[in-house]
């Protein structure tokens, strides 16, 4: 049996790969198991952001396994520190709370902003609300899933926890007529990155932020998908000047090796953990902490924040200059891009097939949505050959019709 049949019979189907099986990965390109070559303009949903196996980053972990890799935070590890200090400075918060995985930095914020509400804000025992978008993409618990909007995210899971309220994104009248006394936040993602790729109206974080301040409620950001140089700047935040109240990162920042999220705040919001509170067993150890702390300093070095705009408005540009009849719109920011096909004439999966066959690798979001995240150290010339690997792929498809 071939390893594709010897997967499916082992394991979950909660994914539906393409057929393809990687090998090896350097740089932007991942190899399969015949020795054939593609481009990786999926990123691992923009957690490989440095490329695969970034030089640094493979140092950093390597010389950190020849030391110590986990203790737990029974006791203090001298890789911590300089980590959380890195990223706060980075980001203007105060303090970080290190978790592994997406969800559970966002799991983090939404007991963060609970707590805060209880013991700063003073809202009553049990009342807390959290506002969040309609289409958002938050991760799998059941406490996310359960403010999801998505049904197949939610259908066989129930019940789910109280204490959310949706509004539509990017509708800042929504936003200020959902709050109420009890609310402790809003959680909103600055761009919607699995919601397909939704850009919200320019000066929508800002104003949010306004309101949020008026009515003394947490602004929280997920940009565990936007967040570290992939918009085109540092944070999706910058590009309307918002340092919100709290922020989530995950996904880049394991620089493509390992699972490293931060919830970051204000002091006054983070002071509401005390020691056995909250936890996590494998949260802040010492291989993910040099991992954490190299990927940031590389996106700040290396300048990818930059790159990324750069790249992207070029990106963007040739996709809309190509004016497929398949290609009902372009949209995104930097090197998050998403290409909406007309479910009429193709479908993204197809677009996704045909581009596979062809050595470009990404993958649909939601049925009509192709995906365009390459890592942003990305250079000119492989995007370009990229390019004409893509207007051939969508040329031959305007011609199967
Ligand atoms: C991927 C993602 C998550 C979940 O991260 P996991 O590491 O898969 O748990 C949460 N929020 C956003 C915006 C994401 O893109």
């Amino acid at each position: 049996m071939n390893l594709i049949d010897t997967e499916n019979l082992y394991c979950a189907h909660n994914y539906l790969p393409l057929p393809v099986m990687l090998v090896r990965g350097r740089g932007v390109y991942v190899w399969d198991d015949k020795g054939k070559r593609y481009f990786d303009m999926m990123s691992a949903y923009s957690a490989v952001s440095h490329g695969h196996l970034h030089p640094r980053l493979v140092s950093a972990l390597t010389a950190q396994l020849t030391q110590l890799t986990v203790v737990s935070r029974a006791f203090y590890t001298d890789k911590l520190a300089p980590f959380l200090q890195k990223a706060c400075e980075l980001s203007g918060q105060d303090k970080a709370l290190p978790m592994n995985t997406g969800a559970e930095a966002v799991e983090t914020a939404i007991k963060a902003a609970r707590k805060w509400a209880y013991k700063v804000k003073g809202v009553a025992a049990d009342k807390a609300e959290i506002i969040t978008c309609n289409n958002n993409f938050h991760g799998r618990t059941i406490t996310i899933i359960g403010f999801s909007t998505e049904q197949q995210y939610k259908d066989g899971f129930g019940p789910f926890p109280n204490g959310f309220k949706n509004i539509p994104f990017g509708d800042t009248d929504a936003l200020e007529t959902a709050i109420t006394e009890n609310t402790a936040a809003f959680l909103v993602e600055p761009i919607q990155g699995e919601g397909g790729i939704i850009v919200p109206p320019d000066g929508y974080l800002k104003k949010c932020q306004e309101i949020c301040q008026k009515h003394n409620v947490l602004l929280i950001c997920d940009e565990i998908q936007t967040g570290l140089g992939r918009t085109g700047k540092l944070f999706a935040c910058d590009h309307d000047n918002v340092t919100p109240d709290g922020l989530i990162l995950g996904k880049a920042l394991g620089g493509g090796m390992l699972a490293v999220s931060l919830f970051l705040s204000r002091k006054d919001v983070m002071d509401v953990f005390t020691p056995g509170d909250h936890g996590s067993t494998f949260g802040g150890n010492p291989l993910s902490s040099v991992v954490g702390f190299e990927a940031l300093k590389l996106t700040v070095e290396k300048q990818l924040p930059d790159a990324a705009n750069t790249l992207g408005e070029h990106f963007m540009q040739t996709l809309k200059d190509m004016n497929s009849p398949l290609i009902k719109e372009v949209r995104g920011r930097g090197l998050l891009i998403g290409v909406e096909i007309d479910g009429e004439l193709s479908s993204a999966r197809k677009v996704c097939e045909a581009l596979m066959n062809n050595g470009i690798l990404t993958k649909e979001t939601h049925e009509t949505v192709v995906r365009f995240a390459p890592p942003l150290v990305t250079t000119k010339g492989e995007l370009d050959s990229a390019l004409i690997i893509i207007k051939r792929v969508f040329k031959s498809l305007e011609e199967e019709r």
